[in-house]
């Protein structure tokens, strides 16, 4: 998977930042839009609102202005007010521990461990429905129980590797192991349990 994503990475502007702050705003607008149209926005919203302080500071109704396009405005509104908690609370600094991160707006398990990996470089795995399905297929024929699957994702990160693999099968789930695999570009072919089963797309 390493190996493939060094040839077939996406570059995405959230990838080149490991600021918390900006990993979050980039989680929340990721959560229900598409990735196209995430990225000005995304660049359009951190120049309007450069630092959590300056995002705290704002009035809702500017934020609100700010997510225009990107639809489900509670977001806007989460993440407002995960920027004045954070203010507020913890002195302006992101937390770094999953159950401070996780009693703030807007905060879940996904986005909680995706902070963590991509805004800490901490080795935990960020497994979205993406993810899911890849380790779906590749060890339990495309079947597997919500624990297994994330037992599974948590043995696999690499030590000191996180955000690549994390990234990697995010990239890898987007462009070959989608609803309909594209198994014939798969690496993995001979290691996966739903391939070899022959129900690759279960
Ligand atoms: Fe996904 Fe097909 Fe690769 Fe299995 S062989 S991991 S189903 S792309």
């Amino acid at each position: 998977i390493l190996a493939w994503y060094t040839n077939n990475k996406r570059k995405l502007p959230w990838r080149e930042t490991s600021d918390p702050y900006h990993i979050v705003v980039s989680e929340m607008m990721l959560q229900q839009t598409q990735v196209d149209r995430v990225v000005p926005k995304y660049h359009a919203f951190l120049a309007r609102f450069p630092t959590l302080q300056a995002l705290a500071a704002a009035r809702a109704a500017d934020v609100i202005d700010a997510w225009a396009g990107l639809g489900y405005n509670r977001r806007a509104l989460y993440l407002h007010r995960f920027a004045q908690e954070v203010v507020g609370t913890f002195g302006g600094i992101v937390p770094s521990e999953v159950d401070s991160l996780q009693g703030l707006p807007g905060i879940g398990p996904y986005t909680s461990r995706a902070i963590l990996c991509f805004g800490f470089g901490k080795d935990v795995p960020v497994v979205d429905i993406n993810i899911k399905r890849i380790y779906s297929r590749l060890f339990f024929r495309g079947e597997g129980t919500e624990n297994g699957l994330l037992n599974v994702a948590r043995e696999m990160v690499p030590v000191g590797e996180g955000v690549a693999w994390n990234n990697a099968l995010m990239d890898f789930g987007s462009l070959v192991c989608m609803d309909k695999p594209r198994c014939d570009l798969c690496p993995l072919r001979v290691q996966c349990s739903a391939f070899v089963a022959g129900v690759p797309d279960k």
